[in-house]
């Protein structure tokens, strides 16, 4: 028997707005997969072969012979994942699908699959695979948050050579927060698992082999508890194999945080994190207490505090690449001017804008369709550079009009950043 996993395509900033390539000189960022296919795949029975593609890099809808398709996609890739799905039943493949939103909206999935698998998937992939094998797949399977003491290390042996240029390093999955504009509470569950620092470094020394970076994507390290004693572990070890082999520790290519998180950790732990190989922080702002606070203009003592988290970074020697997310309901047209000055003062070399996109799942999502201010449910455009919701202070034109400025504002003083070696100016847009 064999499985075909999918991972689908969507579209990022810059082929949602094409005139973003006149004026950013960035190179786009692909990134890796996420990690639940390799995860699946490590899952997999060995009388199961494997093939996987990357839709992004390569379109997935050509024949196959597998026995199985298996795709997983998130809410920017659900258009297309639906599509993915179509073609392999027309071509009389059976399809069962998983991922973010796959789980958030398995109603909507479920008209285009054979199943939907509900969660986090490793717990019940053996189930899925015999009862494909069996002829008789359920609708539906839904999965519980995995002992993650039981997962074997992810093939991400799959993902190398496809062209992807990233690779996730994962510490823990859920979170115990409840930030208006992330689904991972919901789709991961509440309470903090971590993998063991054995697994972790697992996953490092197979990236490492492979001659590859991997990112911790994951903000919760950053948290006072299981998941930062986990993180702290890695950094301490990568720091001592680096210095048993003698060179410098290379193999993290980011840390996802926020500014509360950088205000909240110890400088010294930042510079274990850059003596680690933390060489850039991915700086998500917009939706925690201080930046949803910072460029209101109301509030002199958040924009300092931000401003006190963007000089920590640098202080550490660490780039504080920075994600403005714009749109929230406090947010009006004097918002750009105000992220624009922030990010000269303080300065940002490289930063990212994105329109504040309720994610289904989100606690945003179930906010703005109680308030009647859903627009659409064109996923495709739900990507971060689209308006999808009516916002409270703007028209939707003009939200999208004040986050191209953003781009073209911010990056009009910064042609030089085209001379940059090549990772150093990839951004994700
Ligand atoms: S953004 Fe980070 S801290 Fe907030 S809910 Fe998501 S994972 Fe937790």
């Amino acid at each position: 028997m064999k499985v075909l996993f999918v991972y689908a395509a969507f579209d990022r900033h810059a082929a949602s707005n094409p005139e973003l390539l006149e004026f950013v000189p960035m190179n786009e960022y692909l990134g890796s997969p996420s990690l639940g296919i390799a995860s699946l795949a490590a899952c997999t029975p060995p009388d199961w072969t494997i093939e996987y593609r990357d839709d992004r890099i390569v379109p997935a809808d050509v024949p196959t012979d597998a026995d199985l398709v298996a795709l997983s996609f998130f809410t920017p890739a659900a258009t297309r994942g639906m599509a993915l799905a179509d073609y392999f039943r027309a071509h009389g493949k059976p399809v069962v699908a998983g991922g973010l939103f796959p789980t958030m909206m398995p109603e909507v999935v479920g008209h285009h699959v054979d199943a939907v698998v509900v969660g986090e998937g490793e717990g019940v992939w053996p189930t899925v695979l015999a009862d494909a094998a069996a002829g008789r797949l359920k609708p539906r399977y839904n999965a519980a948050p995995v002992d993650l003491t039981t997962v074997p290390l992810p093939r991400v042996d799959l993902y190398f050579g496809t062209g992807a240029d990233d690779y996730p390093l994962q510490v823990s999955r859920g979170c115990a927060m409840t930030c208006q504009a992330c689904a991972i509470p919901g789709v991961m569950d509440r309470h903090i698992r971590t993998f063991s620092l054995d697994h972790v470094l697992g996953q490092l020394e197979q990236l490492t082999r492979a001659g590859v970076r991997g990112c911790l994507t994951e903000d919760t390290g950053w948290f006072p508890g299981a998941a930062h004693r986990r993180m702290s572990e890695l950094f301490d070890a990568v720091i001592a194999r680096a210095a048993v082999a003698g060179g410098t520790a290379a193999q993290i290519s980011y840390a996802g945080i926020s500014m509360p998180m950088i205000l909240a950790t110890s400088t010294s732990f930042l510079q274990k994190a850059k003596t680690a190989g933390v060489d850039m922080f991915y700086l998500v702002g917009g939706f925690d207490p201080v930046t949803t606070r910072a460029f209101t203009g109301q509030d002199a003592k958040a924009l300092a505090r931000a401003e006190a988290a963007i000089a920590k970074c640098h202080d550490v020697g660490i780039e504080p690449y920075t994600s403005f997310l714009i749109g929230l309901d406090d947010d009006d047209e004097g918002t750009v001017d105000r992220m624009l000055d922030f990010a000269d003062r303080s300065g940002i070399r490289k930063a990212e804008f994105a329109i504040f996109t309720p994610y289904p799942g989100t606690p945003s999502w179930y906010r703005l369709l109680t308030e009647d201010r859903i627009l659409h449910r064109d996923w495709s455009k739900y990507n971060d550079a689209n308006v999808v919701f009516q916002p409270a202070k703007m028209s939707p034109e003009a939200l999208h009009a004040a986050y191209i400025r953003l781009w073209r504002e911010f990056y009009a003083g910064r042609g030089h950043l085209a001379d940059l070696p090549l990772f150093e100016r990839t951004i994700q847009f």
